[in-house]
């Protein structure tokens, strides 16, 4: 029987964002940055908080809300205000690069938690899909490149790489 994804309409920003795994700027190991109140990015004036159990780093940040009260939260890149952006390979909160990263097919495959990577893995490795996602899921927001058949095989190879990083750390 062929594997068949169900859509399951999951978004980044709803219900992916509570956790993020990132590399450590002091000690670079795998450190978290987690959403203590709602882990909606658009919800400002509530802490995010970046934890290193490593080294013992601790930072909390509060974002601003702007004219209609909201954290600014965009999927394209702009420089002239503070604006948490989804869509790279950062956290939306700190910048700091995920630890879930890697090359593939010459692009980087990347996961906020071992959640969204075991979603994007369940995705992949069917080989039927249900038509229509909801256009914010994780699935109809996945780049091209990561949906080609022909590059299926290295991201598999990719995402599996990424859990032995992932155990051998733990
Ligand atoms: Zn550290």
């Amino acid at each position: 029987m062929k594997k068949t994804f169900l859509n399951k309409n999951k978004t980044l920003i709803g219900l992916l964002g509570y956790e993020f795994l990132v590399v450590c700027p002091q000690c670079a190991s795998c450190a978290k940055v987690i959403a203590l109140d709602d882990s909606s990015p658009y919800v400002a004036n509530v802490r995010r908080r970046f934890v290193c159990t490593t080294c013992g780093t601790t930072k909390d940040k509060v974002i601003k809300a702007n004219g209609y009260g909201q954290a600014r939260v965009s999927y394209e890149p702009k420089a002239d205000y503070e604006v948490i952006l989804i869509g790279d390979p950062y956290d939306w909160y700190f910048q700091l690069p995920l630890y879930l990263q890697i090359e593939c097919s010459g692009n980087t495959l990347w996961a906020l938690n071992l959640e969204h990577l075991n979603y994007i893995e369940s995705y992949i490795e069917a080989e039927l899909r249900e038509s229509h996602p909801y256009y914010l899921s994780v699935e109809s927001r996945l780049p091209k490149w990561v949906k080609f058949a022909k590059n299926r095989a290295d991201v598999l190879k990719a995402i599996q790489k990424l859990k032995v990083k992932l155990n051998e750390k733990s």
